[in-house]
């Protein structure tokens, strides 16, 4: 069942823009000489990424956008296209069959792992990690890599509200890297998970990990998914409302990798992470944050990036849980506090 946020929608608003821009220039400043966390290796032309990098955006649902530090680098989107897969597929295919096929839980095992289709029967159950993502990128539409490529890419540039284009150097170095993706791939054709061929979708998946975005750019992606799938810089309704709903349900409890409860805990609004540093934060209703910095915590997670959520979630009321009493209950009224 999808839900119908027409009428049932209740989220709040962010403060005016004078107060984001103070909080967003107190966040920028308190961890811009942070040096904590390691850039990726393996990935030769991620590994050369400049660590001191640090780029922060923040558009809300209106389209107003604040942006510090380096927030027009580009970089790889990496597995942050995930997120955004995941919708533009969830919108042909449908809510149901998504579930059905992919899945929508925590697998609780690295973003490259095996585990997560071998523990199920070959359900990969967790479309934010590399099993679930290719089996996602797999049910985009059309009969060859070349129309699936032509979806996504399309989609993925209706989120962003402009073209984007491939880092050709990261797409190259990955392709030569990428032997577990395509064991990954030919596992889940071997369970029967994977819509057309296994190889050629790993290019697709890889292809469109390797697009260039800037933090800005993950703002205005993570804005649309907290707009009803509108994007809010456009007007393009880019998804269905119920789809972008459905989407950032699963980015809780998916989107960090193996730390999503973490994540929620600390930071407490749905998220994706890429290993090139990029994290977007989404709170519905309000806007979304990107931000960028390469050096990594153990999971795959930008460090400044995280701290850097935390902070404006905290500060801004992007936290989806918090919640304050009632000032208006009567005096009489029933608020006891037991001791
Ligand atoms: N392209 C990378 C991979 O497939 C993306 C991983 C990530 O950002 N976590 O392994």
């Amino acid at each position: 069942m999808s839900h119908d946020t027409q009428n049932t929608v209740s989220t709040g608003s962010l403060p005016g823009p004078d107060v984001v821009e103070a909080v967003l220039d107190e966040a920028y400043e308190r961890f811009r000489d942070l040096d904590e966390g390691t850039v990726i290796e393996g990935v030769p032309a991620l590994a050369d990424a400049e660590p001191d990098l640090f780029g922060v955006a923040l558009m809300d649902s209106d389209g107003a956008e604040h942006i510090r530090g380096d927030a027009r680098h580009q970089f790889s989107i990496q597995s942050i296209s995930k997120a955004f897969a995941y919708a533009l597929v969830c919108q042909e295919i449908g809510h149901d069959a998504v579930l059905e096929r992919v899945g929508v839980d925590n697998t609780g095992v690295p973003f490259d792992s095996v585990l997560a289709i071998e523990h199920n029967e070959g359900h990969p159950m967790n479309p934010m990690v590399n099993a679930g993502a290719i089996a996602a990128t797999g049910l985009a539409p059309g009969d060859s890599s070349a129309e699936r490529w032509d979806f996504l890419l399309h989609g993925l540039s209706r989120f962003a509200g402009r073209e984007l284009e491939i880092d050709e150097a990261v797409y190259r170095s990955e392709s030569r890297s990428n032997q577990r993706n395509q064991g990954l791939a030919l596992l889940l054709e071997g369970h029967g998970r994977l819509s057309g061929d296994a190889l050629g979708v790993v290019d697709v998946y890889t292809k469109q990990c390797s697009l260039l975005v800037d933090a800005r750019d993950l703002a205005v992606m993570g804005a649309t998914l907290a707009s009803g799938g509108v994007n809010p810089r456009t007007g393009e309704q880019v998804v269905d409302a119920s789809i972008a709903r459905d989407t950032v349900s699963v980015l809780a409890s998916t989107g960090m990798y193996e730390r999503s409860g973490e994540w929620l805990f600390e930071v407490g609004a749905p998220a994706k992470s890429g290993i090139s540093g990029g994290i977007v934060m989404v709170s519905p209703g309000k806007g979304a944050v990107g931000a960028f910095s390469p050096r990594l915590d153990d999971a795959g997670n930008s460090v400044r990036g995280r701290k850097v959520s935390a902070h404006l979630s905290r500060a801004l009321g992007l936290d989806v849980f918090a919640s304050r009493p009632p000032s208006d209950l009567p005096s009489e009224g029933p608020r006891v506090r037991r001791r």
